[in-house]
């Protein structure tokens, strides 16, 4: 089977809750930055130094200890590329948990490398004990993702440092927080425990920012070296530098948005509660929901309604689920009253 990512269409003007983007845009003070850009900063190769200094400042990190990347997309792939780097040692292995983010295994089938999958326990309960079995000599990299993508579980803190203590020399675990902001939670605070401890974050999704492609890669300077190395010298464009610099000084729109998707994730709760669909509560600004049989329905019948969610049926545990981004509370309203009308469409 071969594994790449596969962007969903969406039609124009509809309500996207497929990509768990900020669906209340981003920060004005952003607009304004772009807005003052001049054609000579956009003639010239863009300066990282004053961006790197306030990222480094935001996650309480050395500026040696972080590398800014296009979206984190491509830390993911600067990082596959750099752990399989030694051609030397045949059969090397990443490590996923299943179900995940679909570019793990993307970007580790592009450098050549075997994927070993983890397959999920029932209601997506972290498989440790499975996990720490199947990491061997092979083992370069682990992916895991806190909270999880599509499932929105968070992994129990003494399971990440016990996957951290098992790797063999030399691997990497990737530890994907994304979705961070919405969780509240962060094991940036460990990375001076754990050698190597990689930390990926992005701008796409609390800050509203995924247009601009802005991601980062928290971890040991050491670690960093060879993923250094391997991402571009001007990776990120001028505009994205202005843009995530205004936006890291208006912290309070996105704990308004935190804020904004909590209750949404409430009200959601509630909907599937009274339609009786399963949903997992989510510590990201997602719910998977398992509407069973009627998840193709439930996806076209939004559709129609101009909405757009993300079946995700096909995915090992996921079996008739659906992953509804939750934004601000309007559009999680608007999205509620389609579930309800869908539901009562013509079997
Ligand atoms: C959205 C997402 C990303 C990608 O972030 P970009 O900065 O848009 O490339 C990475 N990991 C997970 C788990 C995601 O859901």
């Amino acid at each position: 089977m071969i594994h790449e990512y596969r962007r969903p269409p969406a039609p124009e003007a509809a309500l996207r809750l497929h990509l768990n983007e900020n669906t209340g845009g981003c920060s004005p003070l952003v607009l304004e930055a772009l807005r003052r850009l001049t054609p000579e900063e956009l003639a010239y190769y863009p300066n990282y130094a004053e961006l790197t200094a306030a990222c480094a400042a935001h996650f309480g990190v050395r500026e040696t200890d972080l590398i800014l990347t296009n979206g984190l997309d491509e830390g993911l792939l600067a990082t596959t590329v750099a752990a399989f780097r030694d051609r030397t040692r045949p059969g090397a292995e990443a490590i996923i948990v299943q179900p995940t983010f679909d570019m793990y295994a993307a970007c580790t089938e592009a450098v050549g490398g075997r994927i070993v999958a983890i397959p999920p326990r029932p209601d997506f309960a972290f498989p440790l004990s499975e996990l720490v079995e199947a990491v061997s000599e092979s083992t370069r990299l682990v992916f895991l993702t806190n909270p999880n993508n599509p499932t929105g579980q968070l992994i129990p803190r003494s399971a990440i440092e016990r996957v951290a203590h098992r790797l063999p020399r030399g691997a990497i675990l990737l530890l994907d927080e994304a979705y961070a902001e919405f969780a509240r939670e962060t094991f940036i605070d460990q990375l001076g425990r754990h050698p190597s401890l990689l930390i990926g974050r992005t701008f796409a999704k609390a800050y509203g920012l995924a247009g601009l492609r802005l991601g980062v890669l928290i971890g040991d300077a050491a670690l960093l070296a060879p993923i250094r190395r391997v991402v571009p010298p001007y990776s990120l464009n001028v505009a994205a530098v202005v843009a995530l610099q205004a936006a890291l000084r208006d912290p309070a729109h996105v704990e308004n948005y935190v804020r904004e998707v909590d209750e949404s994730k409430l009200l959601l709760y509630a909907a599937c509660q009274r339609l009786g669909l399963k949903y997992w509560p989510s510590s990201a600004n997602f719910v998977l929901v398992r509407a069973g049989g009627n998840a193709r329905r439930l996806v076209d019948g939004l559709q129609r309604r101009g909405i757009v969610v993300r079946d995700r049926t096909s995915e090992p545990g996921c079996d008739g689920c659906v992953r509804i981004t939750a934004g601000i509370v309007e559009h999680t309203r608007a999205c509620i009253a389609a579930m309800e009308e869908t539901s009562c469409d013509a079997q």
